[in-house]
């Protein structure tokens, strides 16, 4: 296979509040977005060959974007330029109790524009594992894109892994973003959720019936569900239980989750078998490694450049 990993996604820019200026008028700073991005960049700092599939817009920041796949060691071949939509943007802003809020400029943006015919097959059929969220799930023609790459991949034998990101703001409606994510579970083997999303996609707010219910309605082959500093809940339907996290500094969440992802999908290579012939034990060895990347991702800020070290993660994992 040419690529361990290829993924599918939303590519944006983060404005993230920077303080004030001189004059007293608030400063953003400009940050590479899009969690499929940052699993990949996770996997790439973890030594696995990965690829991007994307849009973004024939301007400084789509460049800007183009340059990090590049920096980051991320095949860029699969990201188009557009000159017919501006690189999406999203502003985050911090309320006076430290909550965020994001405002978007994607009217549409160029992550949205993204059609299935501009996909280069290539990046479909020679991939171990495939990658996809829900956020290029929004609308025509990216979620056709996505949903038809998924599907295409499967059937060329990748690994499919799944984080389904609930952002209200993104979508029309309440149902019309969980049919889409549901649409995303129907085609995925491995999903990751969080506590919030999965209470949001089965209406339960007890773990192990949510779990149920989930792995229930979906072909799931495993289900992971991320508990922040408690670590992670797992599911194969024969086997679940709880991993613990690790207790560190925490400085900024941004990035724990698909510091985690990418982690997780780094374990599911290097066994080279399919998650459903490991045993228990084998589990929940990978997911030590990777609540610990997770755990380690809060301690810097940022997404990308908060991704741990190899040497790292396996230190604070072996502890
Ligand atoms: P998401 O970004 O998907 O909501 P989480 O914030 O739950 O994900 O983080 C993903 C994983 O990172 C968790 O399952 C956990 O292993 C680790 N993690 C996150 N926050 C902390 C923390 N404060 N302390 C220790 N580990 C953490």
């Amino acid at each position: 296979m040419a690529y361990d990993v290829v993924a599918i996604g939303e590519f944006l820019i983060d404005f993230i509040p920077g303080g004030l200026s001189p004059a007293g008028n608030p400063l953003f700073e400009r940050n590479a977005g899009g969690a499929p991005v940052n699993v990949l960049a996770a996997l790439s700092r973890l030594g696995k060959k990965t690829a991007f599939i994307g849009k973004v817009g024939n301007d400084p920041f789509g460049h800007y974007l183009k340059d990090t796949l590049i920096a980051k060691g991320i095949d860029d071949r699969g990201l188009v330029l557009t000159d017919h939509a501006h690189t999406t943007m999203a502003f985050v802003h911090l309320n006076s109790q430290g909550e965020r809020s994001f405002h978007f400029c994607r009217q549409p943006g160029a992550d949205e524009g993204l059609t299935y015919e501009e996909i280069d097959a290539s990046l479909l059929h020679d991939t171990k594992v495939f990658h996809f969220g829900s956020v290029s799930m929004t609308s025509e023609p990216a979620y056709s894109a996505t949903i038809r790459a998924v599907k295409e991949a499967g059937v060329h034998g990748a690994w499919i892994t799944y984080d389904p990101n609930w952002r209200p703001a993104l979508w029309k409606n309440d149902l019309h973003g969980k049919q889409a994510m549901e649409t995303g579970l129907a085609a995925a083997d491995i999903v990751k959720v969080s506590e919030e999303e999965l209470v949001f996609l089965t209406g339960s707010y007890n773990l192990e019936e949510g779990a149920e219910l989930l792995l229930e309605q979906f072909p799931v082959k495993l289900l992971l569900v991320t508990l922040g500093a408690n670590g992670t809940y797992y599911s194969t339907r024969a086997l679940s239980g709880r991993v613990l996290s690790y207790p560190v500094q925490t400085v900024d969440t941004t990035g724990a989750g698909d510091g985690f992802m990418g982690a997780f999908i780094y374990q599911m290579l290097e066994a080279g078998r399919p998650v459903t012939e490991w045993t228990e034990e084998g589990i929940k060895r990978a997911l030590s490694f990777a609540n610990a990347a997770g755990a380690l991702a809060t301690t810097r800020k940022g997404a990308i450049a908060s991704l741990a070290a190899i040497e790292d993660i396996e230190l604070l994992a072996a502890t």
